[in-house]
C-alpha cells in the first residue's frame, strides 16, 4: 500500500509554504477552533506566530453536533484566514466538509483538512486526492487504525501524496473528557506508515488545562507536529472555548515543549 512503510522507507515531508512537516522539526498548527470575526483571527494569528506556531488552524466551515450551533462563516472565514495569512505569513489549515468546495479551498487554504467526522467520506477523500494540495486527516471518532490508514490510502491512491494523518482522539467508555487520546497510535502509525503524524490534544480531551500535558505526551511519543485550539478569550468563543488555551498558556507551552522534542 502506497501508505505503508513497506512502499515508502523513509518519513515523508511535506512542504507548506516555506514549511517543512515531518521533518525534524514539530509543526504546530494553532489558532481559534472556528474563525469568528476578522480582527480576532487576525489577532490570535499574530499572538500565535510570536509565540512560534507554523501553521494557523481556523475551521470556517464547522462540522457542529447540533443544527443550532454555529455553523461557521463558510466563504468568509476563508478569506479572514486568507488576510491573516497575509498579515503573519503564516500558512493556513482548514476544514472542508464539501465536496462542492474543492475550488474554493484549492484557492485558499494551504493545507485542506478532513474532520474526524468524514473520515469515511469516501468521495471527499477521492475528491481531495485528485490534487495535490495537502491534506490533514484526522482519524474518526471510533475507527481503528487500520480503517485510518485505508482512508489516507484513498487519498494517496488518487495521486495525492501529500497526507498528513491526524489522532485526535477516539471515543472510548470513559467520560470525564470528551475523548481519549490514543498515544500508542502515535508511534504505531509511525511504524506502520511514513506520512507524518499530528495529534490534536484539543479534541482529544476536550478541556483546556489537559492540552499543555497531552501536547508533551505526544511529542515525547514521536510526533511530527501539534494541532492546537488557542483564543483569546476562550470564554466568548463560538465553539470550543473549553477546550482552548489563551495565548501566553500557547507560549509557555512553546517553551517547554522545545525541551522535550530536543529529547526525543
Ligand atoms: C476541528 O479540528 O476543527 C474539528 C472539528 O476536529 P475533529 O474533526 O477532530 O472533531
Ligand atoms: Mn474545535
Amino acid at each position: 500500500k502506497l501508505v505503508s512503510r513497506e512502499f515508502k522507507r523513509e518519513g515523508t515531508i511535506i512542504e507548506v509554504g516555506g514549511v517543512k512537516i515531518g521533518g525534524k522539526k514539530l509543526a504546530i498548527m494553532a489558532g481559534p477552533c472556528a474563525v469568528e470575526r476578522l480582527e480576532l483571527t487576525v489577532g490570535i494569528a499574530h499572538e500565535v506566530k510570536s509565540a512560534g506556531a507554523t501553521v494557523l488552524r481556523g475551521g470556517a466551515y464547522k462540522p457542529r453536533t447540533s443544527p443550532y450551533s454555529f455553523q461557521g462563516l463558510g466563504r468568509e472565514g476563508l478569506d479572514y484566514l486568507v488576510e491573516a495569512k497575509k498579515q503573519t505569513g503564516l500558512p493556513v489549515v482548514s476544514e472542508i466538509l464539501d465536496t462542492r468546495d474543492i475550488e474554493l479551498f484549492l484557492e485558499k487554504a494551504d493545507i485542506i483538512q478532513i474532520g474526524a467526522r468524514n473520515m469515511q467520506n469516501f468521495e471527499l477523500l477521492k475528491e481531495v486526492g485528485a490534487y495535490d494540495k495537502p491534506v490533514l486527516l484526522k482519524r474518526g471518532l471510533s475507527a481503528t487504525i487500520k480503517e485510518f490508514l485505508l482512508s489516507a490510502e484513498y487519498i494517496m491512491s488518487r495521486g495525492n501524496r501529500n497526507v498528513m494523518l491526524c489522532e485526535r482522539g477516539i471515543r472510548t467508555f470513559e467520560t470525564q473528557y470528551r475523548n481519549t487520546l490514543d498515544l500508542a497510535a502515535i508511534p504505531t502509525l509511525k511504524e506502520l506508515s511514513h506520512l507524518p503524524v499530528i495529534v490534536d490534544p484539543s479534541h482529544a480531551t476536550g478541556k483546556w488545562n489537559l492540552v499543555a500535558p497531552m501536547s508533551k505526551a505526544a511529542v515525547a511519543a514521536g510526533a511530527d507536529g501539534l494541532l492546537i485550539e488557542v483564543h483569546s478569550n476562550p470564554e466568548c468563543a463560538l465553539c470550543d472555548g473549553e477546550e482552548s488555551i489563551k495565548p501566553s498558556k500557547f507560549k509557555e507551552l512553546m517553551h517547554d515543549l522545545s525541551n522535550i522534542a530536543r529529547a526525543v
